[in-house]
C-alpha cells in the first residue's frame, strides 16, 4: 500500500492548488479525482467555460450592436455555435491538461477513481475497471467541491430543465431561456444567451438580482442587462415547473401572491449549489457535516477527525475558486508547521457580465447595519475618456471609507473590466490603504482605472472629472 505525507480527495481549485503547494513545502502528496479530467467545477463546468462562452458571444455582440458606430460594416454575421461550443471544450482541455503537467512537475500522485475513507488514515480509491486500491496518508484534505442545487419539487430532467453544467454544452441556442435565480451564475449564462439571440426571463425570490452584493451594483446591474434585452421578475417566487415535450412551463408568483405563467423551450436552474460529501465515507472518521451539508471546520479548517482537513465549495463561506485555493495554500502550509491566514473579508466577488461587477470589503448596507461611521465617494464610467472611446460607459465605482481614519472599508465597482480592477482595491485593502493614498497614486490615463482614483478623490469631495 502506498503512503503519503498528504493525500486530497477531490481536483478543483482547492484540491490541485493544495497538492502543488504540500509538494512545493516537501510534503508526499497523493490527489485523487473521480472524473477523468483534473480541475474540479471550475475548469471542467464552472469558471473557465462559461468565460470562454462569455468571451465568444461578447464579440458576437459587439459585432451586432457596436461594429457598425465603429465604422466597421459586417455583412452576412452568423453564429456557429457548434463551432463556438467545440471552442469552449478546447479551452477546457487545455486548462485542464495544464493541471495534468503541474502535478508532474511537482511529482504529486494522481489517482483517478472514487475516493472514500475506510478510516481517518485510509482511504478506497475505486477505479473505472472496478478495482479499489487503498492508500495510507498521515493528513488528508478533502476538497470534494459542490454541485447544483434544486428546489424540491423541480425535477432536472437535464434535457429541458437544465443546470450551469448543461447550459455550457447545449446543442442549440435556446429561443426563450427561463432562469429560476438571479445569482451570479444564472445572469452570466443568461447573459451568453442574451447575446446570442435568445429571449431570456430571470425570476429571482429576492427584491433584487446578486443578492448579497451592495444595492447600488444589484441596481445598475439590472438596468443594464435590460437595455440588453434581459426581463426580469424580482419578488417572484417559482411554485413550479412543467415539461410538456420541447416546453417548459415555469409559474411563478409576485409579492402579492398572483401567479404568472412562463413558456420557454429551456428553463436552468441556478438557485445556488450544494457541498458534495456523497459517498465519501465521513461515517468511518468521525468529521461533522452542518445542516446545510457542509463540512463542519475549525477556524484552521481542521474537522474534529483533527488529521482530516477540508477546503472549498465543502466548507462554509464563499462558493468562489480563488477562496478554495487560498483555502488549499493555507491548509498546506498549517500542515507544514507555519502559521498561515486568511483574510475573508478581502475575497473579491465577480460577476461577468458586461458590464463586470466586481466587490471587495463591507457593503454599505452591512456598514450601515453594523453603526459604522463612514464616507463614501463615487465615480461614473461615462465620465472617463478611456470609456467613451471603447463606448463602455454604463457603470461607476463607490469607494467607502471609514470616517475617522479614511481608511478604505469596501470597494463597489460596475463597468467594464471590474473583473481585473477590483485587484487593486484587494491590493489597497490587505494594506489597509486609506482612500487617500489611492487618491494620492498616478493612475495611467486614459485607463479604466482611474474611476477608481476619482471615486477615492470623491470620498474627499475633490473628484477631478466629474
Ligand atoms: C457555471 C459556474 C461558473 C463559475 N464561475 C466562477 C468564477 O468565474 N469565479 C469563481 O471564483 N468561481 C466560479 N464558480 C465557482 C467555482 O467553480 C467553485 O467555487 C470552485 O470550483 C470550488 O472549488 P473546489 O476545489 O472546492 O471544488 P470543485 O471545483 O467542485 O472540485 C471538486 C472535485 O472533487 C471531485 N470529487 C468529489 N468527490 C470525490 C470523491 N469522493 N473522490 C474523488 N473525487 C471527488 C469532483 O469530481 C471535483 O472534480 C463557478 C461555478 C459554476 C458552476
Amino acid at each position: 500500500m502506498s503512503k503519503y505525507d498528504v493525500a486530497i480527495i477531490g481536483s478543483g481549485p482547492g484540491g490541485y492548488v493544495a497538492a502543488i503547494r504540500c509538494a512545493q513545502l516537501g510534503l508526499k502528496t497523493a490527489i485523487i479525482e473521480k472524473y477523468t479530467t483534473l480541475g474540479g467545477t471550475c475548469l471542467n463546468v464552472g469558471c473557465i467555460p462559461s468565460k470562454a462562452l462569455l468571451d465568444s458571444s461578447h464579440h458576437y455582440y459587439d459585432a451586432t450592436k457596436h461594429f457598425a458606430t465603429h465604422g466597421i460594416d459586417v455583412k452576412g454575421l452568423e453564429i456557429n455555435f457548434n463551432q463556438m461550443i467545440s471552442r469552449k471544450n478546447e479551452v477546457v482541455a487545455q486548462t485542464s491538461g495544464g493541471i495534468n503537467f503541474l502535478m508532474d512537475k511537482n511529482k504529486v500522485d494522481v489517482f483517478q477513481g472514487f475516493g472514500s475513507f475506510v478510516d481517518a488514515t485510509h482511504i478506497n480509491i475505486s477505479k473505472a475497471d472496478d478495482s479499489i486500491e487503498q492508500i495510507e496518508a498521515v493528513k488528508i484534505i478533502i476538497a470534494t467541491g459542490s454541485k447544483p442545487a434544486t428546489l424540491p419539487f423541480i425535477k432536472l430532467d437535464k434535457k429541458r430543465v437544465i443546470t450551469s453544467t448543461e447550459a455550457l454544452s447545449l446543442k442549440e441556442i435556446p429561443k426563450h431561456l427561463i432562469i429560476i435565480g438571479g445569482g451570479v451564475i444564472g445572469l452570466e449564462l443568461g447573459s451568453v444567451y442574451s447575446r446570442l439571440g435568445s429571449q431570456v426571463s430571470v425570476i429571482e425570490y429576492m427584491p433584487t438580482i446578486i443578492p448579497g452584493m451592495d444595492s447600488m451594483l444589484s441596481k445598475e446591474l439590472q438596468k443594464s442587462l435590460k437595455k440588453q434585452g434581459i426581463k426580469f421578475f424580482t419578488s417572484h417566487k417559482v411554485t413550479s415547473v412543467v415539461t410538456k415535450g420541447k416546453e417548459v412551463i415555469v409559474t411563478a408568483d409576485n409579492k402579492k401572491g398572483v401567479p404568472t405563467e412562463f413558456k420557454g423551450d429551456y428553463t436552468l436552474v441556478s438557485v445556488g449549489r450544494k457541498p458534495y460529501t456523497l459517498g465519501l465515507g465521513l461515517e468511518n472518521t468521525g468529521v461533522k457535516v452542518t445542516e446545510r451539508g457542509q463540512i463542519e471546520t475549525n477556524e484552521h479548517l481542521q474537522t474534529n477527525a483533527s488529521n482530516i482537513y477540508a477546503i472549498g465549495d465543502v466548507v462554509k463561506g464563499a462558493m468562489l475558486a480563488h477562496k478554495a485555493e487560498e483555502e488549499g495554500t493555507m491548509v498546506a502550509e498549517l500542515i507544514a508547521g507555519q502559521k498561515p491566514h486568511i483574510d475573508y473579508n478581502l475575497i473579491p466577488g465577480v460577476v461577468y457580465t458586461w458590464p463586470e461587477v466586481a466587490a471587495v470589503g463591507k457593503t454599505e448596507e452591512q456598514l450601515k447595519e453594523a453603526g459604522v461611521n463612514y464616507k463614501s465617494g463615487s465615480f461614473a464610467m461615462r465620465a472617463l475618456g478611456r470609456a467613451r472611446a471603447s463606448m463602455d460607459t454604463d457603470g461607476q465605482v463607490k469607494v467607502l471609507a471609514d470616517a475617522e481614519t479614511d481608511e478604505i472599508l469596501g470597494v463597489h465597482m460596475i463597468g467594464a473590466r471590474a473583473a481585473d480592477m477590483i485587484a487593486e482595491a484587494v491590493i489597497a485593502m490587505e494594506f489597509r490603504a486609506s482612500s487617500e493614498d489611492i487618491a494620492r497614486s498616478s493612475h495611467a490615463h486614459p485607463t479604466f482605472t482611474e474611476a477608481f482614483k476619482e471615486a477615492c478623490l470623491a470620498v474627499h469631495d475633490r473628484a477631478l472629472h466629474s
